[in-house]
């Protein structure tokens, strides 16, 4: 396999600039130098791991040396290229600055290049990983950078630019290199599946070009141990079996389990057939978590991010699936589960049978979680209590909000008897409560009259009437003479 691997990531390494993906930046600068014959003797290259630095650093070493370039391009032809491409010129010096970080093998170099170049016109140095060297070393090296032998080109490339001394950068020219793009990974990485005659999908393509992280090599990487794996098959069923993804359907299923309380069960079958099957449950609970995350980008219109850890077929799906969600229970959900995480992490769970535990317990947290109200949910409730306290306003006669609140609290005590309430009714005070005694009921009509209690609390609320209102309180009013005992019944 791993033979396998050097074959893939050697066979398409780029030998033109034009073949070189993504870096346009960069390679367009160099390829003005070589228009305007404007060549500098020391570069710079920065930008992370394994998006083509040396690589281009290598086509500018052949360009330079070349004995028949073809515009801004080597010919990959002449003895100089072919040298080059097989990494045994003399003009041409790789040197790992990571194992090469002192100050002694910088003198070295400092003598080496005083030489003319052997076969070409330039001797070129590339420093890998320049940013590893020791201070002293540093130094040397800067004095050659102040008066450099006009034979000499310099390519220091890094991806740590702020560990570079200034007096360093200073004498360089810098170009700057940027992670690939998911997409342009996933249209490389297609271009090669059909020279290559490997079987594909679009979703397979997707997993090999966002596990390589913006890196072509990585890429290269992965899909070659992808063709072994899946025997030339690069689909996206067999790519998520050998990352240990469970796919979208999955996490779609799961939330819905959280979300409804009739479901719930389900939550709990699902870890147990995880476990069973010897899943990494803390590497599911992340990437549930990712999901999450990925849900709400989407919801925010934000779903054309590289970040997104979904295909992008699903992407409208998920869009009209979770439409009616609220933003703020999935932001309470993805919390909990960074919590979930993190804690799990933390307390180093010595089997996978402790972790199941552990998550079928934080599970059973979230379903009680989920009983409680949100918070947008209780504004949208207050909000629907303010309309209708206004309406009722709205409704209500002049006077009757007064009648109302003398009435409300007298409803609880008479549901509790209590020897007070006939002598306070019996006092009445005001032009109403004397109506009232007109009004009285017999003796025997009492239970008739107390029965409408629950009535005349509704009624005022929705009823415009104001003489229908005043009737209701008058009855209201009237079941309070009886003996409190009879409200025993209510
Ligand atoms: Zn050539």
């Amino acid at each position: 396999m791993n033979e396998n691997h050097q074959v893939l990531f050697r066979k398409y390494r780029p030998q033109f600039f034009k073949d070189v993906i993504y870096q346009d930046l960069a390679v367009g600068s160099l390829q003005n130098a070589f228009k305007t014959k404007k060549i500098g003797h020391a570069y710079i290259f920065i930008g992370p791991r394994g998006v083509g630095k040396t690589t281009i650093a290598r086509i500018l070493a052949k360009r330079l040396n070349c004995e028949n370039p073809d515009g801004v391009e080597p010919c990959n032809k002449c003895l100089s290229c072919t040298e080059i491409t097989k990494g045994n010129s003399n003009d041409v010096m790789e040197i790992d600055a990571a194992s090469n970080s002192g100050v002694d093998n910088i003198r070295d170099l400092r003598e080496n290049v005083k030489f003319n170049a052997m076969g070409g016109k330039y001797r070129v140095y590339i420093l890998d990983e320049v940013h590893m060297l020791s201070s002293a070393a540093f130094n040397a090296l800067l004095k050659t950078l102040e008066e450099p032998p006009p034979h000499v080109v310099f390519i220091l490339a890094t991806t740590e630019y702020h560990k570079i001394p200034e007096t360093i950068l200073s004498r360089c020219q810098d170009f700057h290199f940027r992670k690939v793009p998911v997409a342009v990974l996933q249209q490389y990485v297609e271009t090669l599946c059909v020279k290559e005659n490997f079987k594909f999908d679009s979703e397979g393509l997707f997993w090999i070009a966002k596990k390589g992280d913006g890196s072509v090599r990585d890429t290269l990487s992965f899909m070659e141990q992808a063709v072994v794996f899946t025997d030339g098959n690069l689909t996206g069923v067999k790519l998520r079996k050998m990352i240990g993804y469970h796919g979208i359907d999955t996490f779609i299923e799961l939330l819905e389990d959280i979300l409804d309380p009739a479901r719930s069960a389900k939550i709990f079958e699902k870890l147990e057939t995880f476990f069973q099957e010897g899943m990494d449950l803390i590497k599911f609970t992340w990437d549930f978590l990712e999901f999450l995350n990925s849900l709400l980008l989407i919801k925010d219109n934000l779903a054309d991010r590289e970040s997104l850890n979904i295909p992008v077929e699903d992407l409208q799906k998920l869009k009209l699936q979770f439409r009616e969600l609220d933003r703020e229970v999935l932001i309470l959900l993805a919390e909990n589960l960074f919590l979930i995480h993190e804690k799990m992490n933390q307390m180093k769970l010595r089997s996978s049978y402790e972790v199941k535990v552990y998550l079928e317990i934080q599970f059973r947290k979230l379903i009680l979680e989920r009983e409680k109200p949100s918070v947008s949910g209780l504004l949208a409730k207050l909000a629907d209590l303010t309309k209708q306290i206004q309406s009722d306003i709205g409704n209500l006669p002049e006077g009757g909000e007064k009648e109302t609140e003398t009435r409300k609290p007298l409803i609880p005590e008479a549901k509790r008897p209590s020897p007070q309430i006939p002598t306070n009714i019996n006092k009445p005070t005001s032009a109403s409560a004397a109506l009232d005694e007109k009004l009285l009921p017999s003796p025997q009509e009492t239970p008739k009259a107390a029965s409408p209690t629950p009535e005349a609390e509704t009624k005022p609320k929705t009823s415009a009437d104001p003489n229908e209102m005043e009737k209701l309180l008058k009855e209201k009013f009237a079941g309070m003479e009886v003996d409190p005992g009879q409200f025993k019944n209510l």
